[in-house]
């Protein structure tokens, strides 16, 4: 009898809202959000998740003395709850992302989610999502709940309030033990969500937007002004040998995830590790950099993306790309070479939330982005951060043969990511990788073995569908692989003691490599220092356009001016002559640049020490004046000359194929894409060995249009009718 009267109570009525509630959101979590719940223990954290804020949020209504206002405020929250989850799905099933508060505020957007194509959008199942506040409002009309008229302690609230929150710091403290700086490092959206629940992801976006909002508010063009002094008085003029040697063609980027320069030329077990990366380091038509640094920060991949294509550093505390990378104006790449007639595109096999490049790609004037959604899905065809490196490769032709001519595009690889796992269907049965005790390390050199094949793979489609003599190739490494941890293992395995290993040793980790590879090209090994602040200005001056009006940080590594010094995040410097640590320190530490023997500060000359504190001072303020940019999106402020800036909104990432297919046969005769000079297509000139596509070589060459159709679902509908 107890039992019974029990939901009779307000107390009672609060656990009925929030089971609901909690029912129902988590229904959506499986049914609707792709979140990529790996294991046990992140499906057991997201069950919390509804407990905590949203639980907390209805307890709110507790604290009404006047039970029938108890009553509707409970209810009322609920309702707000309801819908901010309902907008989340409806949103999600167009977008593939969930609402920030900047979407919001961006009517235009909002109203092309959630306007009047809302209905196409619309399942059965989305009844569910208000069934239960019809019954509890049913049944309080029929008198089957009934409000209890008792009153309510504002203590009873206070212990209901406190219970909820305390489910949101476990919350919290669990999701930070499975996924350590989420909340710091917010790489993607579907992760908060995932682990801390839909309120507490808007929450937090609410927080992060204001805190944003009121640093841009008191920024100005002064500041601006400030920083064009600083990087015009560090401009280096183009090398005169080099610019303009690649005007005109395409470029091609390929990035080797977690790719160090020590792979280059390394031998295991008697073997190349890499031995095609390795020829086209040696080629005569590569130039190749090997004293060249990554300077990534929290950011890590997306910083090092940030770096080679705004010329800017990432950020101090996180990742540029989450943190401002939605909202801020940019003088990137795709943009500048646009209005030489570029056409530009990424081909990524992970989500596109990853990093928000989704958003923040726009911002840099990317054409197109082709995300995992463009490529093949079996359980098989994915490993770790999404498609294996040689499937990207593969399933990338028949969209890039169609882009028209010149064009910028990016591969951004995977498969060679932390823990660098593999298929035992995709290693090499003639390549013996070590046998250390660190797991992490044998792994490492598989991988890399995997995806240096790739980029073979690649090549040869290259060289024999002719895109090669009319392409300039960048091939780098964005940031290390092997961390800290992993030293003793590796040591040995490139001619180092893990016994005297110091922080010199670990600097020199950090490098990775550049090269830069064209047909024709005067190339060479060049041991200037250098790092990837450096690349756009290099890029731009092979490619025939002035860099000097563009806010760079970093200088063209083939200039004769060129800065030979590299500034890491942490504010580690490297120089020709010196490795400096704890530059913000009164005593920096120094090493010998080439023996990496320490120095002492006192050992130096007076004149020396004086030019190495105005190295110092200059670098940070590089890292300051970058942030000061950034954070205060000060670009807004500076057009430059025959720079003409984008409008964001005109690209859209769910019809790329539609897009590119319209321009090429509006183009007629004139289409200077690859599958309209060809009279065809060329990917029967593409050749993997990839196991997965074994008996699949429809996914290389056929185009699925029921993938397509499914990525803009409300214009398939409407196309339907
Ligand atoms: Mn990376």
């Amino acid at each position: 009898m107890k039992k019974s009267n029990f939901w009779q109570t307000r107390f009672g009525f609060f656990v009925i809202l929030v089971l609901t509630f909690a029912a129902k959101d988590l229904f959506a979590a499986y049914c609707d959000f792709n979140l990529g719940l790996s294991d046990p223990y992140q499906h057991f954290i997201m069950w919390l998740s509804p407990f905590g804020l949203a639980a907390a949020i209805i307890s709110l209504g507790l604290y009404v003395p006047r039970p029938r206002l108890s009553y509707l405020t409970m209810l009322l929250l609920d309702l707000a709850n309801t819908i901010l989850l309902f907008a989340n799905v409806v949103y999600y099933r167009q977008f593939n992302d969930f609402l920030t508060i900047k979407t919001i505020q961006n009517t235009s957007k909002v109203s092309q989610g959630l306007g009047k194509s809302t209905v196409a959008l619309l399942k059965p199942q989305d009844i569910l999502i208000w069934i239960d506040l019809i019954i509890i409002i049913a049944l309080l009309a029929m008198g089957k709940l009934k409000i209890d008229q008792r009153s309510y302690g504002i203590g009873s609230a206070f212990a209901a309030t406190n219970a909820t929150c305390f489910m949101l710091v476990l919350n919290l403290f669990l999701a930070e033990t499975s996924r350590p700086r989420l909340l710091v490092n917010t790489f993607d959206r579907s992760y908060v969500v995932k682990y801390l629940g839909l309120d507490t992801f808007t929450a937090y976006d609410m927080f992060k937007s204001a805190r944003s909002s009121s640093v841009k508010k008191n920024a100005n063009a002064d500041e601006l002004n400030q920083i064009l002094t600083f990087t015009q008085q560090n401009y280096a003029q183009p090398n005169s040998a080099y610019f303009g040697k690649a005007r005109g063609k395409n470029v091609i980027i390929i990035h080797l995830e977690s790719f160090q320069q020590f792979l280059i030329n390394l031998k295991v077990n008697g073997q190349e590790v890499t031995p095609f990366l390795n020829s086209i380091y040696k080629s005569k038509h590569t130039l190749a950099f090997d004293n060249f640094y990554h300077q990534v920060g929290l950011g890590r991949t997306s910083d090092a993306e940030n770096m080679l294509e705004t010329g800017t550093f990432g950020l101090s505390d996180g990742s540029a790309f989450t943190s401002i990378g939605s909202e801020n104006t940019f003088q990137a790449a795709p943009q500048i070479l646009r209005q030489r007639g570029y056409t530009s595109a990424v081909f990524h096999g992970n989500t596109g939330t990853f990093w928000n490049r989704n958003e923040v790609y726009k911002n840099l004037g990317y054409n197109y982005f082709f995300d995992a959604n463009y490529f093949s899905n079996q359980k098989n065809d994915k490993i770790g951060y999404g498609l294996k490196d040689k499937l990207l490769f593969a399933e990338s032709i028949k969209y890039l043969e169609r882009m028209q001519q010149p064009f910028y595009v990016k591969y951004l690889t995977v498969t060679n990511h932390i823990p660098f796992d593999m298929d035992e269907s995709d290693t090499d049965p003639n390549f013996k990788t070590t046998n250390t005790s660190d797991t992490t390390v044998n792994n490492y050199f598989e991988t890399a073995h995997y995806l240096d094949q790739a980029v073979q793979e690649s090549f040869t489609y290259l060289h024999k569908s002719g895109l090669y003599k009319n392409s300039l190739i960048i091939i780098y490494g964005d940031h290390y692989g092997l961390s800290d941890s992993d030293n003793a293992a590796v040591a040995p395995i490139i001619g180092k003691s893990a016994d005297n290993w110091t922080n010199y040793d670990t600097v020199e980790m950090q490098k990775v490599p550049y090269m830069i590879h064209m047909s024709g090209l005067k190339g060479g090994i060049k041991h200037e220092v250098g790092g990837e602040i450096d690349a756009l200005p290099t890029l731009l001056h092979l490619l025939g356009i002035n860099s000097q009006q563009y806010v760079n940080f970093g200088t063209d590594l083939l200039s004769k001016q060129h800065r030979s010094a590299v500034v890491f995040r942490n504010g580690t410097i490297v120089t020709k002559k010196y490795v400096i640590l704890s530059t913000r320190s009164k005593h920096p530490i120094l090493y010998d640049a080439q023996n990496g023997q320490q120095l002492t500060w006192k050992s130096l000359s007076q004149a020396e020490q004086k030019r190495l504190k105005k190295l110092i001072k200059f670098e940070l303020q590089s890292l300051h004046f970058s942030d000061m940019l950034n954070n205060r999106n000060l670009l807004r402020f500076y057009t430059p000359a025959g720079f003409v800036p984008d409008q964001p909104t005109q690209f859209d990432y769910k019809t790329n194929y539609q897009q590119m297919e319209r321009i090429r046969k509006q183009a007629g005769d004139r289409s200077t894409a690859l599958y309209s000079q060809n009279n065809g297509s060329t990917t029967s000139d593409y050749q993997t060995d990839a196991s997965e596509l074994k008996n699949r070589r429809s996914e290389i060459d056929s185009i699925d249009q029921t993938k397509l159709n499914k990525l803009n679902p409300t214009k398939s509908k409407t196309t339907q009718k």
